[in-house]
């Protein structure tokens, strides 16, 4: 018989019942270090104590009203967020698959009114991934994720990830957008490097075309600037938002500039629960927290320190590791094999990573990880890569 819970993911014999910064209590009380924060979403640590002061005073005060109305929260939030980027505006959604909806809506509106109607394809990169809506795997191209949902959303074209050759190749007449993570999640941590993102600014200069960058897992500050195409003096047209933003709290956004969401006039979007005062009041407090510049540079530091730790893991087991790849507190360590055997090890010693694709494992901690659980996380991992040699030889 089905289960009560629809049956779509491969959940681990876990259930925690409480959190503590990096920390997560399992029901029979064993402590777990979780180094993937929700999949790069608890950004200031479970129940962080500044988030959760918000919430309650939001909580006792006003929680949801429609976008009928004026919402003050909203707006601050959007303010702030295009004080600190390319963008000129916002849309306030619940997750990264809506912001992903959108971005896909708003290019092809934009391509619509400024007389370029056949301007629909949008190119997508091999390995990507932006969501589970029926547009969302239609640009991933994804068999796992698309086979048997068809008829997918057309106008979609994927280009082999790395190959600006191929990336020329197809652009067309017919190309509205191009869709790009400037560093890959699911796809195993895979930073498109600097000089192709900016290539791909002048691709789309040239021909028209909007660039959308989705910064769901890479943005808010997991890289150590607020966004990570920052790093390369690139922006994009829109962009989305999710994960971090509300810091656990479901929200998501399209961040854009007035010319790109020109064509999003009153009446042509919505969403009922996207931009509540709940939602909004937390996001305005996670982006207060960590758009200071101190909080920033902490993040790069503790990324650093990180990272030279995985460096000296893999070079502790050059039969297991490949390297360590991705930017501040976005790391992943390939693997030589699949990576199943070593996240099993690794729960085994109380510590939680998260795999992806491409043989790496994922550290995607809170962001203000204390260094002290940076250090025990790097022991613990070393601890489970010493029992996945073992069982391997
Ligand atoms: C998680 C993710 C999404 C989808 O976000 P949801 O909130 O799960 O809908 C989209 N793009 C990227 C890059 C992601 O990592």
């Amino acid at each position: 018989m089905i289960s009560s819970v629809l049956p779509t993911y491969n959940r681990a014999p876990l259930s925690f019942v409480k959190g503590e910064g990096s920390w997560l209590i399992e029901a029979d009380g064993r402590r777990f270090l979780d180094m993937g924060a929700g999949i790069a979403v608890n950004i200031l640590g479970h129940a962080s104590p500044e988030l959760a002061a918000v919430l309650k005073e939001q909580a006792d005060t006003l929680w949801h009203v429609s976008n009928l109305y004026q919402i003050p929260q909203q707006k601050a939030l959007a303010d702030k967020l295009v004080a600190g980027s390319f963008a000129d505006t916002v849309f306030f959604t619940n997750s990264g698959t809506e912001a992903c909806e959108l971005a896909i809506k708003m290019a092809r509106k934009y391509q619509h009114d400024k007389g370029h109607p056949e301007k629909t394809d949008i190119i997508t990169f091999e390995g990507c991934f932006h969501g589970r809506s029926s547009a969302a795997i239609a640009a991933s191209g994804s068999e796992k994720m698309v086979g048997g949902f068809g008829p997918l959303l057309p106008g979609f074209k994927q280009v082999k990830w790395g190959d600006p050759e191929a990336l020329k190749a197809a652009v067309t007449p017919t190309t509205g957008a191009i869709l790009i993570e400037p560093i890959q999640g699911e796809g195993g941590i895979r930073p498109v490097p600097d000089q192709d993102l900016k290539a791909l600014r002048e691709i789309c200069n040239e021909h028209g075309i909007l660039l959308i960058f989705d910064e769901v897992q890479c943005g808010v500050a997991r890289t150590g600037r607020l966004f990570a195409h920052e790093w390369a003096g690139v922006t994009p047209d829109i962009m989305m938002s999710a994960k971090g933003i509300g810091g656990g709290f479901p929200l998501g956004a399209v961040l854009a500039t007035q010319e790109a969401a020109s064509g999003m006039v009153a009446g042509t979007h919505g969403s009922t629960y996207g931009g509540n005062p709940l939602g909004c009041a937390i996001g305005l407090k996670v982006l207060e927290i960590v758009s200071d510049p101190a909080f920033l540079a902490e993040v790069n530091r503790k990324g650093g320190l990180l990272r030279q730790k995985l460096e000296g893991l893999v070079a502790s087991y050059p039969d297991l590791f490949e390297g360590v790849r991705g930017q501040g507190l976005m790391l992943g360590l390939k693997l030589k094999t699949a990576p199943a055997g070593l996240v099993a090890q690794a729960y085994a010693q109380n510590l939680l990573v998260v795999p992806a694709a491409d043989n790496v494992v994922r550290l995607l901690p809170a962001l203000n990880i204390p260094d002290e659980d940076l250090t025990e996380a790097v022991a613990r991992l070393d601890a489970a890569a010493k029992a996945t040699t073992a069982l391997a030889s």
